[in-house]
């Protein structure tokens, strides 16, 4: 049995792992292709007004609303086919796990998170775009919305690339699985859109703050299953930044620079997912063999992709997960497939064997 396996990417969860999969019957390759759902997060809303505002009506909640419905209706606008979701479209208080199960259940192709920030100095200004970072994990409970201990924690943030396995010791197999599968193909898209966020909303009046890019290890980013960024589009502490984010005008101008950034990066993002990577997934629907499973990923990637470190593997989708499991090898036996694992965990540490029977993937032990 000599199946040609071909490549994507994914996103792999837990969760992934023990539903039901499906082989991605396309029928049209070029239809599925490309950013298809953006989730937006308004921050905050309900019991939660995040920062305060110069009154009830300005607290934080409502203006990142304001700002996401915008930025919503433009990208409806200019993209009809994309499908645009709201983690809360009123005065919600929409829980951490809510907010990344919404992003999961729609598939999401990217996960922007709208805030205001706030410091005690009242001087600071700025915009900023946060990313996830793979270093932090002491407190992997600690609230996204808990932002006064994190803003203080991002004055001394600073972009780091590390590659150290060892900084995920203390995490639970989970975490490590989903911090180092997940994270080296979405952290490119990640570190793209923040920067190009920075790049449109960092401009007179509004500067940098900081390096303008910082990673944090927000718990929501961590979940993530696709490319996200958390904007902290300018101080509601500040009074001249306040001033701003009050007036519906400069509402309206954040929003048409964030989709300015939305635009950019689908342009390049469509441009980074192959047609004929979903082409090849259709081929074997009805095969069972066994292989490796390196990661789970919510996108297809190209077969050259970095990511990949150079392996050649096969997608395989379950309908109702947004997780792409990707498979490496076909073998006749389970133990055949052990065999291999140790040369394959030099590169994917955390890569397993399943079984591949017809449309579902199954851990081999
Ligand atoms: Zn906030």
């Amino acid at each position: 049995m000599d199946i040609k396996l071909k490549i994507s990417t994914i996103i792999l969860t837990f969760l992934a792992m023990v539903m039901p999969t499906q082989r991605i019957l396309s029928q049209n390759p070029s239809a599925d292709v490309g950013l298809r759902t953006v989730v937006i997060d308004p921050g905050h809303g309900g019991k939660d007004p995040g920062t305060a505002g110069p009154d009830r009506k300005n607290d934080e909640k409502h203006i990142v609303l304001k700002i996401s419905r915008l930025l919503g209706e433009k990208i409806k606008k200019e993209y009809p086919e994309v499908k645009v979701v709201y983690t809360r479209n009123g005065d919600t208080f929409p829980k951490l796990t809510d907010r990344i199960r919404i992003a999961q259940d729609n598939n999401a192709d990217l996960f922007i998170s709208i805030h205001c920030n706030a410091n005690a100095k009242k001087t600071v200004s700025g915009s900023s775009a946060h990313i996830l970072s793979r270093k932090d994990t002491r407190n992997p409970d600690r609230d996204l919305f808990d932002e006064n201990l994190e803003l203080t924690k991002l004055e001394n943030s600073v972009i780091e690339f590390e590659d150290d396995q060892s900084s995920y010791t203390e995490d639970s197999a989970a975490d490590q699985i989903l911090n180092s599968l997940l994270f080296h193909a979405n952290f490119d898209h990640s570190l793209l859109f923040a920067q190009l966020i920075v790049d449109n909303l960092a401009v007179n009046p509004f500067h940098k703050w900081g390096k303008g890019i910082h990673q944090n290890d927000f718990h929501l980013l961590k979940k993530m299953t696709c490319p996200a960024v958390l904007v902290e589009t300018a101080f509601l502490s500040n009074p001249n930044e306040r001033q701003l984010l009050v007036s519906p005008k400069w509402q309206e101008e954040i929003s048409q620079r964030l989709f300015n950034a939305f635009k950019e990066y689908k342009t390049r993002y469509d441009a980074t997912v192959s047609p004929a990577s979903e082409a090849q997934i259709s081929s074997e629907p009805s095969s069972e063999y066994y292989g490796i499973q390196i990661m789970g990923l919510g996108r297809l990637l190209k077969d050259n992709d970095p990511a990949l470190k150079g392996l050649t593997v096969t997608p395989v989708k379950a309908t109702d997960s947004s997780v792409y499991k990707y498979i490496y090898g076909t073998y006749q036996t389970g133990e055949a497939a052990k065999e291999a694992l140790p040369a394959v965990r030099k590169k994917f540490p955390e890569a397993f064997v399943v079984k591949v029977i017809g449309t579902k993937v199954e851990i081999y032990k």
